[in-house]
């Protein structure tokens, strides 16, 4: 397996970003990054600049809906109109092109200082047909740590502070829920817009592209190394999101590559995403590029605690698990790597 570092979530000119898709490219390769995915409002008008920039590879989706319900629709050839208030008829259209999407941004607090609390949740919880959810956004969470003037001055000039804790509770209890269900694939998106402010001289950036793409980005695994061809890359890439065959690392502070969970049974391995029949050998293990704190999840609740940079866990019941590690940081730990489940059957 290849592990491959990317952004998702990514607005351009061709909606309400402010850089091209060149320079955010250029952007992405500098952060050290695989591939970054474009998901611009509505339609694909990116989609004919689909290709490899040096090493970075742009892939160009949609993101659908205005007022609620957004929805990150990739592998589309064809935009797909909105529908807000019946969102499932968004997830059937793109599945019917032979596409699939992620809930965008499904839970959201709001900040009194951006349009009086004004959120943009997901509000059709009962829907079905969708790959994922975006479980740690960027845009959202940031601004949702704002909470008065002096905060967000405070947040401009530290915004990993926001992040601290990792993604929102509420959203990780969603996931968690619809896991006891059903494989439910959980990304990191950034939704970088590079939003310019006029305040009187000072010309602050919002969710700037290169900060962005040092934050929060999901590592997925690929069978064959990148070929170069886009096509055959391109399909690599939209197979490991679909199955889950990822996690998402906020790695601005230690990189997360060389992170793997997987599970193993007299000779048989399972990946994130993949489900394996437990016996009483059967052992899950975990492996981190820096010492770190590990708690395993078993059916939403924490399970195991370790510390190190390999951990073994055995003696296991059945149920979804899934990782997640802080890494020392200070005084404290901050949030760090959130893996998508294995399942124990
Ligand atoms: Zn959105
Ligand atoms: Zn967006």
């Amino acid at each position: 397996m290849n592990e491959l570092a990317g952004n998702i979530h990514i607005h351009t000119r061709y909606s309400d970003g402010s850089g091209d898709i060149p320079t955010i490219a250029g952007a992405a390769e500098k952060a050290g990054l695989d591939f970054i995915i474009i998901t611009d409002h509505h339609h694909l008008q990116g989609k004919a600049e689909e290709g490899y920039y040096g090493k970075v590879m742009v892939l160009v989706g949609s993101e659908i809906n205005e007022e609620c319900n957004h929805y990150l629709a990739l592998d589309i050839e064809q935009p797909v109109p909105g529908n807000d208030h019946h969102p499932q008829e968004v997830i059937d259209m793109v599945n019917n092109q032979g596409g699939f999407g992620f809930i965008a941004h499904g839970i959201e607090k709001g900040s009194l200082l951006y349009r009086n609390g004004k959120t943009y949740p997901w509000n059709d919880w009962r829907a079905t047909g969708f790959t994922g959810i975006d479980i740690w956004s960027y845009l959202s969470q940031w601004r949702d740590e704002i909470t008065g003037i002096p905060k967000g001055f405070f947040l401009y000039f530290n915004p990993h502070y926001a992040f601290k804790k990792g993604p929102m509770k509420p959203l990780l209890r969603k996931w968690d829920e619809l896991l006891r269900k059903r494989m439910v694939v959980g990304i990191g998106c950034s939704d970088a817009h590079a939003i310019k402010l006029k305040l009187g001289p000072w010309r602050p950036v919002l969710s700037d592209y290169y900060l962005c793409f040092r934050c929060i980005n999901t590592h997925l695994f690929v069978k064959e190394p990148l070929s170069g061809d886009f096509e055959k890359d391109k399909a690599q890439i939209y197979q490991a999101l679909k199955s889950g065959r990822c996690f998402v690392g906020y790695d601005f502070f230690r990189k997360t590559t060389g992170f793997n969970f997987v599970a193993k049974d007299q000779g048989k391995t399972a990946l994130m995403g993949e489900k394996i029949r437990l016996t009483e050998k059967t052992v899950l293990e975990v492996e981190v590029p820096e010492a770190a704190k590990i708690f395993l999840i078993k059916d939403g609740r924490k399970f195991r605690e370790t510390m190190g940079k390999r951990s073994r866990f055995s003696w296991l019941g059945k149920g979804v698990y899934r990782v997640e590690a802080y890494l020392p940081h200070g005084r404290g730990h901050r949030a760090w790597i959130f893996s998508n489940p294995i399942f124990l059957e």
